[in-house]
């Protein structure tokens, strides 16, 4: 098993099928992309770098960026690709934690040699051209054999604490990601394109997998990033693309979409699906991107850990609003995605009834071979042979898990444990607030005290008697704020997640 066999299968089946664009601009069809990735692979060997060794992709989101992964995937490589806005000094210590030999750059993040490679490549250099190049005589299809153990993408979790860990991710674990995308998220044919805008170094750059196995047509931006009118416009152009966006990229999309006055017909003509996930999408969002964008949006909840799977809310679920329990439904993350089984555990690992909270464990093929030279933390993770995730959720009797939050997050007041979301849903809901993170403080008296971090919408000012107000009408006493502090923006980390714990420290 080796994930570059999915190229393979298109370049041999239909060689002048378009593949890649920078752009609206051509950039390789499905032949070209296995000739340059094979060149590559050769150079790669021929350079002694032998099965098993790893490359660093630390670049934006770049057509190429698809070539050198297969390249290394061809050679048995693995694959350690970096968000391209992290420091060169923080990329250093991956380099030397996963001992990279070679690196894959672009000038733009990457201006010097990060220490530690023992070659780095501009992509947009002629070095990279020479590399690329195909040989005269096509190169044999010789790829590495590698067994679904292997491990083929060294994924740096997000860390939005302490250092990132590497998570192990195999070609069973890909494989597995690729093929349930079409059961639990959404069905792909050739003549589909995926759009990447998030960054390709996470759970956007995962979705290649589906893509490549369905031959279908991959978008890189041309500005290699998020701008909504670029995005839309790409879609009128290609036809109407999909992609994954983390709910702050969702909300810029629906912004757009508000102001420009692109009716609901017009936003299906531009995108066909948009996957979220990666953090909370709370219900006065989810409900505003359905009312202005229309029936286009999947959920899935997943980590690092096990990419992208562990559960998924539908489509039609999402926009079957006639149902009871239609808000709860789309206050969930869904249900357990097709190959893993999700519950909900005391900490001795026991499942507990619907209803009760705990933690999220998970257990499938996705699920990591373990983190990268990191046996304690492997083996804080996977115990009893399922994945702890560190979130908190429950089950409900049709097996809709709705997550609470981060255990680290989970506030005790007075003894009681306040769920920051709960409070979060709450304020979202309050007139002129735009967005909100809830913490906890320590406090003589009460253990921890409610705080409340808010944003307003444009010039709107916030009276915090009335927020006060807003959440004794709806929720029980003891969970309100006892303070507000309004803030111009909430600090996140690259994927959009909000740093709870920079608010903690402002406290
Ligand atoms: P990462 O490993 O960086 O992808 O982060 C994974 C974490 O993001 C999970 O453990 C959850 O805490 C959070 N997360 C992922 N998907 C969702 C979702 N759909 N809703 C809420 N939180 C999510």
């Amino acid at each position: 098993m080796n994930l570059v066999h999915l190229l393979l299968r298109h370049a041999r089946l239909t060689p002048h099928r378009p593949a890649l664009f920078h752009g609206t601009a051509p950039f390789a069809t499905y032949g070209q992309w296995a000739a340059r990735s094979a060149a590559l692979a050769r150079h790669l060997r021929a350079a002694g770098l032998q099965p098993g060794d790893r490359v660093l992709l630390f670049m934006r989101n770049h057509p190429r960026y698809l070539e050198v992964l297969c390249a290394a995937w061809w050679a048995g490589l693995v694959v350690v690709p970096v968000n391209a806005k992290l420091h060169p000094r923080e990329v250093e210590w991956i380099v030397e934690n996963a001992q990279a030999r070679w690196g894959f750059t672009t000038s733009d993040v990457a201006p010097d040699l990060l220490a530690g490679l023992e070659r780095q490549i501009d992509i947009e250099s002629t070095a990279a051209d020479a590399l690329l190049e195909p040989a005269p005589e096509p190169d044999a299809m010789d790829t590495t054999d590698r067994g679904p153990d292997d491990v083929a993408w060294l994924f740096y979790t997000s860390g939005t604490t302490g250092r990132p860990k590497g998570v192990m991710l195999t070609h069973r674990n890909l494989m597995t990601m690729g093929l349930t995308y079409f059961v639990d998220v959404d069905p792909v044919a050739a003549q589909d394109a995926i759009v990447y805008a998030a960054p390709m170094s996470h759970g956007a750059g995962l979705y290649a997998i589906p893509h490549l196995m369905a031959g279908a047509r991959h978008v890189v931006p041309a500005s290699g990033g998020v701008e909504p009118a670029e995005l839309f416009a790409l879609g009128w152009q290609m036809g109407a693309l999909s992609t994954f966006a983390a709910p702050t990229i969702v909300k810029r999309l629906v912004e757009h979409a508000e102001a420009a006055r692109i009716p609901v017909a017009d936003c299906a003509r531009a995108f066909k699906t948009i996957v979220y996930g990666g953090a909370p999408m709370y219900v006065a969002d989810i409900q505003r991107a359905l009312q202005a964008m229309g029936p286009r949006f999947v959920q899935i909840y997943g980590q690092g850990e096990t990419p992208m799977v562990a559960t998924a809310l539908s489509r039609s679920m999402l926009a079957d609003s006639g149902h009871p329990r239609y808000l709860e439904r789309i206050a969930s993350v869904g249900m357990a995605q097709t190959p893993v089984r999700v519950r909900v555990a005391d900490g001795q690992g026991n499942s507990l009834p619907a209803g009760e909270t705990g933690e999220v464990l998970v257990q499938g093929d996705s699920v990591m071979a373990g983190y990268w030279s990191n046996p304690e933390a492997t083996a804080a993770a996977l115990r009893g042979g399922w994945l702890w995730t560190g979130d908190v959720g429950s089950l409900d009797a049709e097996g809709f898990l709705t997550l609470k939050d981060r255990s680290k997050d989970l506030i005790i007041s007075g003894g009681s444990n306040i769920y920051p979301r709960e409070v979060e849903e709450v304020l979202l809901t309050a007139p002129g607030v735009a967005e909100v993170a809830v913490v906890g403080a320590p406090d003589p008296e009460w253990g921890e005290i409610v705080v409340a971090f808010v944003v307003a919408h444009d010039g709107t000012p916030l009276v915090h008697a009335e927020l006060d107000r807003h959440c004794l009408a709806q929720m029980a006493r003891f969970k309100r704020p006892k303070r507000y502090i309004t803030v111009g923006a909430l600090p996140r980390n690259n994927y959009g997640k909000v740093l709870k714990t920079v608010l903690r420290q402002q406290i």
